[in-house]
């Protein structure tokens, strides 16, 4: 409708136009301009009549697809009555102005730094996000929790034999150590690359083939499900390999296992992760360099000298950090708002996932702001563990499992820092539905989506959704998320601060309105 009727305008001005630079010479003309111009709009009256009546004839979609605020059913009404969307609108615009969670990300990137689990830096965070907690009043306890000790050590390779090598020459391979990987000794080893691109190549090479030689992953990051808006469905299908080639490499006989780096970007980026314990050294190169290692196999043989020395120490002790805003009605009753402290160590882990801490950090930052108390118990959770094999998650499941009839309901916000374009939700349809007003609230940043999900929204909360608990992922907008992941480059400066409001908005308006609902989501 508004292009009919431009167009419309665009003719009447042309002719008045041209009418106006006649009228000195030709009258006669200028009046049948004025004429035309006349009949002309009175045809766009009748285009657009026509087409506002065959509208109007067409059966009237669900929803409102012109933006005009739907009809709250009953339900939804009682949950949210107008004293509770007016404190819900106040929380967005409270955090869409705050930047609070951006100085606190700041400060847990730049100044702590890289967070892996067992590290100093870890524990630094830990009392960092508790102390500031208790500054805002929180009721905040630490939850002890045993965790991996993993560190980096030396990571170097180079191919030393290769078809077309000039003399004397060897070339460079870029890579990184995979979290768990065994070592090899300090000189590293020699020895036979072979290529393939999925599970079954590596099967069908056997034993024979496979023994004493370094297997590389080539399994490619689809990069257009990503540009797409699939991230996650790419890193899903190509991270099986990280996960688990390793293992099957080493079940063969491989002597170390290599994937291609599970992410879409083009800069020679190492991204690493967690890989099941496979007692070989295991790494990841570059995507380029995966393409240039299968090219050269493919002409002839291809050996590498490779050397990785991180290092597994004993277990260490580390932290979930719990941060209570307690209930006015229902103090029992809590609703969790959370995201993971650790990171890996080769960026300062800034998208993933000191972005998710700070956000729900500022969840309870803009209620104390607001003098707003939840009805329910809003608990904030910086989960440690999550990237080397979730023990504080476990922990946390094992020390609260009896009160997850009490858990209304849980964020986790782990997909990065972008735009977010709404929530992942495990959940009943019913209760999906009652939530239809807490996205009306966030529609004018464009936070709209609520996307049912066969798996639970978030690693830290799987074992609480599994439980029953109703669970929810904030869904950013992924389609840079895989250029940084895991990599070096998982820093501060990925962060744009309007965007980091939005997603404090979010989870603070999400947090307040599930514990302040009038009755707990149903399950
Ligand atoms: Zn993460």
């Amino acid at each position: 409708m508004p292009s009919i009727r431009k167009t419309c305008r665009a003719w009447e001005f042309l002719i008045l136009y041209a009418s106006d630079t006649l009228a000195s010479v030709m009258t006669n003309i200028t009046k049948s301009a004025f004429g035309l111009t006349f009949v002309l709009t009175t045809l766009c009256a009748l285009i657009l009549l026509t087409v506002a009546r065959s509208q109007n004839q067409q059966p009237k979609p669900s929803g409102n697809p012109f933006g005009a605020a739907p009809q709250m059913s009953q339900a939804q009404q009682e949950d949210f009555p107008p004293h509770l969307l007016d404190e819900l609108a106040a929380i967005k615009t409270a955090a869409l102005g705050d930047d609070y969670a951006y100085r606190q990300v700041a400060h847990l990137t730049e100044n702590i730094g890289p967070r892996p689990s067992g590290s100093p830096q870890a524990k630094a965070a830990v009392d960092y996000v508790a102390a500031e907690l208790r500054k805002l009043g929180l009721e905040v306890q630490l939850e002890e929790v045993k965790v991996p000790h993993w560190v980096r050590g030396a990571e170097t390779a180079e191919l030393v034999e290769y078809s077309g090598q000039a003399a004397g020459t060897s070339q460079k391979i870029v890579l990184t150590a995979l979290g768990g990987s065994t070592a090899t000794p300090a000189e590293g080893i020699v020895a036979d690359v072979v290529v393939v691109n999925d599970f079954d190549e590596l099967k069908a090479l056997g034993r024979d083939k496979v023994a004493g030689k370094i297997v590389l992953f080539n399994e490619i990051f689809d990069k257009q499900k990503s540009a797409a808006g699939l991230a996650f469905m790419a890193y899903g299908e190509a991270v099986r390999y990280r996960g688990a080639g390793p293992k099957a490499a080493a079940d063969l006989g491989a002597v170390a296992a290599l994937v291609r780096s599970v992410g879409d970007a083009d800069f020679r980026l190492p991204h690493t992760g967690w890989s099941s314990p496979a007692g070989i050294p295991a790494g990841a190169v570059t995507a380029e360099d995966a393409e240039l290692i299968a090219d050269l196999a493919a002409q002839g043989r291809v050996r590498m000298h490779l050397t990785l020395t991180p290092q597994k120490l004993p277990d260490a002790t580390g932290y979930n950090v719990i941060g209570d805003l307690k209930g006015s009605e229902h103090p029992e009753q809590v609703v969790v708002v959370s995201g993971h402290l650790d990171s890996w160590d080769l960026g300062t882990g800034a998208i993933d996932d000191g972005a998710g801490v700070v956000i729900a950090m500022e969840a309870a930052e803009v209620l104390q702001k607001l003098q707003l108390r939840p009805k329910r118990t809003l608990r904030v959770i910086a989960w440690m563990d999550e990237e080397t094999g979730g023990s504080g998650s476990k922990t946390y499941t094992q020390d609260h499992a009896s009160e997850f009839a009490n858990h209304v309901a849980a964020i986790e916000s782990d997909a990065g820092a972008a735009h977010p374009l709404g929530f992942d939700l495990k959940m009943t349809p019913q209760a999906a539905e009652l939530l239809q007003p807490v996205v009306g609230v966030l529609q004018s940043f464009g936070t709209t989506a609520l996307q049912s999900s066969p798996y639970p929204p978030g690693a830290d909360i799987a074992a609480m959704s599994e439980a029953g608990v109703p669970a929810l992922g904030i869904m950013q907008d992924s389609r840079t998320y895989f250029h940084y992941h895991h990599s070096a480059a998982d820093t501060l400066d990925k962060i744009v601060p309007g965007e980091l409001r939005e997603n404090a908005a979010a989870m603070a308006v999400m947090g307040y309105a599930l514990a302040s609902m009038r009755n707990p989501l149903p399950r």
